[in-house]
This record gives C-alpha cells, sequence and structure tokens, in this order.
C-alpha cells in the first residue's frame, strides 16, 4: 500500500505528462518518489515535508541537469546544491524538477528558452511570463505547490502576475545566491511563488538568511520569521501610490483592478496618498545597460570546456570558444553579450556603464526619499496582462519595454510583491506592492489582506 505522499506526488507527476504547460524542462521522478516515501515513513521531516517544490533552472540542484534553458549547458550536471536548494531539501520538500526560463533568465515571457516555450495555465495561446515562466506556470497549473524563481528585473514577479500567482522579490541580500548561476549579479535575488502569500512567507522563512559562501549575503532574515506578521493588517499604514508607475501604456483593466486593490486597504484601515519617483523615467535604460554590462562579463565562463556542451575538435581554444558559443548561446544572449562588451569597452565606459551607475544611484534615492513619507508603495506589477505567444519576439525593446514597473525596483534592491488583485476577462492581474530594505513583514501583512 502506498502512503498519503506518495500517492499526491504521484498525482502530481501524472498531471505534469499529460500537461501542455511545458513548465519543466527536467523532472526528477525517481529521487521525489523516494523523498515522499521517506515522508510517509517518518523519515524525512521539515517546514516543507513532503510538499512538491519545483525550481528554477539556473539554480544548481546536485546530480540534477541545470541548463538555464540553454543549449550551451545541456548534460550539466552540477556536483553541488546551491545553498536555496539545500535549505529547501533540509525542511523536507520534494523536489519535482527544475522549471523552464528565459536562456540565461534574459526575457519577460520564457520565450527565449532552448526548450521551447512555457503556455500560460489561464490561456495556452499566451505567455507565462519570465523569466521565471515555468516557476510561475507550474505553481498556476498546480504542477508544484510553491516554486523558486530569480529576480533581476522583474523575473519573479512578472511570471506571478501573468499567471495569477504571488511573487516575492526579497532585499537583495537577504536570500543566499550561492549556486545561482548568475546572469547580472548586482541585481538578483531568489525567489518564492506559490498560490498564496502564507506558503511565500513560509518559503522566504526557509531560503532568506545569511550564508557565508556569499559575500553579499545579510543577516537580516536570521531575526525574523515572516509568517509571524501575516495577520497584522495594515490598519493606521500609509500606502504612497507612484503616478509613474501609472504611466503611458497602462491597460485600463490593470489601472482599474490595483486602484479597487488600494481601495481594499483603504477600507481595511490604510491610508493612501500619490507620490512621485521623478527618475523612473531613466530606469529602463540603466537597467538594461548594468544589466548587459554583468552578463557579457559573467557569460564569459561558457568557454565549451568548463561546463555542458562539447563537441567537435578544434586547433586551438580559441576556436573551441568561439565556436561553441556561436552554437550554444540563442540569439537574446549574443545579443547582450555584444551590447554589454560594447558598453564597456575603453571609451564607452563612462559614457553608459558609468553613467547608468549614476542613474542607480538616483533611482535609490528616489525610494529612500518615498519611504521617509509612506510604509508601502503599491503599482501595477505589469502594465498589462499576459500578452499573446509571439507578440513580442520580432521586437526586443517592446518586450524591454514590459519591465518598466519592477525594474526600478532592483537597482534600489528593495523588495516587493506581487499578489493578485483581479481579472482582464479571464486573464489574471498583479497588484505590486513595494517596500524599505527588509520591509518585508510589511509586505507579506499587507499582501496577505487579499488572501
Ligand atoms: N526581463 C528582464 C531581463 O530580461 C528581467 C529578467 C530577470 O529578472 N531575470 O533582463
Amino acid at each position: 500500500m502506498s502512503g498519503q505522499y506518495e500517492e499526491s506526488i504521484a498525482k502530481v507527476f501524472d498531471r505534469i505528462k499529460k500537461s501542455k504547460i511545458n513548465a519543466y524542462i527536467t523532472l526528477n521522478e525517481h529521487e521525489a518518489m523516494e523523498t515522499a516515501r521517506a515522508v510517509d515513513k517518518g523519515e524525512v521531516t521539515g517546514r516543507l515535508a513532503g510538499m512538491p517544490v519545483a525550481i528554477k533552472d539556473c539554480i544548481t540542484t546536485k546530480g540534477i541537469q541545470t541548463t538555464c534553458g540553454s543549449k550551451i549547458l545541456t548534460g550539466y550536471v552540477p556536483p553541488f546544491d546551491a545553498e536555496v536548494t539545500a535549505r529547501v531539501k533540509k525542511e523536507g520538500a520534494v523536489i519535482i524538477g527544475k522549471t523552464n526560463m528565459d536562456e540565461f533568465a534574459m526575457g519577460s515571457s520564457t520565450e527565449n528558452s532552448y526548450y521551447g516555450v512555457t503556455r500560460n495555465p489561464w490561456d495556452l495561446n499566451r505567455v507565462a511570463g519570465g523569466s521565471s515562466g515555468g516557476s510561475g506556470a507550474s505553481v498556476a497549473g498546480l504542477e508544484c505547490r510553491i516554486s523558486l524563481g530569480t529576480d533581476t528585473g522583474g523575473s519573479v514577479r512578472c511570471p506571478a502576475s501573468y499567471c495569477g500567482v504571488v511573487g516575492i522579490k526579497p532585499t537583495y541580500g537577504l536570500v543566499s545566491r550561492y549556486g545561482v548561476v548568475e546572469y547580472a549579479n548586482s541585481l538578483e535575488q531568489v525567489g518564492p511563488i506559490a498560490r498564496s502569500v502564507s506558503d511565500a512567507a513560509l518559503m522566504l522563512d526557509v531560503i532568506a538568511g545569511h550564508d557565508p559562501k556569499d559575500s553579499t549575503s545579510v543577516g537580516e532574515a536570521d531575526k525574523v520569521t515572516y509568517t509571524d506578521h501575516l495577520n497584522e493588517g495594515v490598519k493606521g499604514l500609509t500606502i504612497g501610490v507612484p503616478e509613474e508607475y501609472f504611466g503611458e501604456g497602462l491597460n485600463p483593466s490593470v489601472e482599474k483592478a490595483v486602484w479597487d486593490g488600494i481601495m481594499t486597504l483603504n477600507k481595511l484601515g490604510a491610508d493612501y496618498k500619490k507620490v512621485s519617483l521623478p527618475h523612473t523615467k531613466y530606469a529602463l535604460s540603466a537597467y538594461y545597460i548594468i544589466a548587459m554590462c554583468e552578463a557579457s562579463s559573467n557569460l564569459a565562463r561558457f568557454d565549451g570546456l568548463r561546463y555542458g556542451l562539447r563537441t567537435g575538435k578544434d586547433e586551438n581554444w580559441h576556436s573551441t570558444f568561439s565556436r561553441i558559443r556561436a552554437e550554444g548561446f540563442g540569439q537574446e544572449v549574443k545579443r547582450r553579450v555584444m551590447l554589454g562588451t560594447y558598453a564597456l569597452s575603453e571609451g564607452y565606459y563612462g559614457k553608459y556603464y558609468l553613467k547608468a551607475l549614476k542613474v542607480r544611484t538616483l533611482i535609490k534615492r528616489d525610494f529612500e526619499k518615498a519611504f521617509k513619507d509612506v510604509d508601502v508603495l503599491a503599482a501595477p506589477t505589469m502594465p498589462t496582462p499576459a500578452f499573446k505567444i509571439g507578440e513580442k519576439t520580432e521586437e526586443p525593446l517592446s518586450m524591454y519595454m514590459a519591465d518598466v514597473n519592477t525594474l526600478p525596483i532592483n537597482l534600489a534592491g528593495v523588495p516587493s510583491i506581487s499578489v493578485p488583485c483581479g481579472f482582464a476577462g479571464r486573464l489574471p492581474i498583479g497588484l505590486q506592492l513595494i517596500g524599505d530594505l527588509f520591509a518585508e513583514p510589511l509586505l507579506i501583512r499587507t499582501a496577505y489582506t487579499f488572501e
């Protein structure tokens, strides 16, 4: 006779195998069933015991292929766990598999994956968002309970918003990046995606905390239990509504749903007022310059020798390096490596990279100023609901523009949570709540009012 966990995890794999969503690149069925049986026997325990958890494919998992959605990492099986993977396993989670993503987390739709597009469970002709599209869709499509994504410029919150689930981008440094394959390391954080704020808070409790293996990690989370703050309510809080986040291109249904959300908070005892973050208009350009510069440097390690794809024979290392990268990287990755290399080259460095860093400081100051006046900022996560597959693939700039409301948050390093607040037709809409550095407890209690 099979036990309760074995049975429920077997059902999850059944559903995944029949699914049209394409949320996973690699399944971990054998090991998952073993863990489930061990939970049934009481041999494995913890805060996530027996829960089906999915992990984005740029987070390393010992013994399970980790591709970052790229051909260049085909066959790369890491010999170690990322710190977040280790923490999730330690709490007894059942790792279902590795989720699909835009190649090296570059994108907002998961259309840039070598392993095919991930479809939105609410409408299979639409994108699930990106770059953590598989992580968002697997949660929304009941193909796991909680997932881990990474957010460099919106990649946890965008799929959360498009798939009608909850996503948290923690304060920079709160969660260890050890074992997370780097895209733009000064911007990114690992974050939970879940169907409820309480599940997301639980996962944050598990993954947040100081890790000596990541020099940018801080100890702030070691003093806090996020799930303790769920029920604190919003009475007496002041919500700031940044006018720049309600700009051109905002879909009217999104605008209405977000305002309805703000009014709900108001009815529950929070005040609200309009505020301005005047440098928001420069965020998109600054973000893409910084992200591409960091990417061009980080991706140099994929040289055809150390990781993954290794085909053919060449005269020397230089030709191996060029050939494997030409074969292994997709178009968007090549575009960004070239633009990043250009922006960092002598003579252009000051004009582009340095200037973008100065803009970043101004954006940070906008937030510092706003949080002297308000407790939480509320805005649309994405300006529109999920778009159709193929709609933006020919136009990289229109894809980049989808991130206008998420990427300033990564430039400033502050935390943000996306929570479902309504629908446009049958497509879900996300409300974004942004807090000051380490204000996750405040965001969680505010978001919980929508549960
Ligand atoms: N869409 C943004 C980009 O392509 C953000 C991606 C992310 O957060 N990883 O850079």
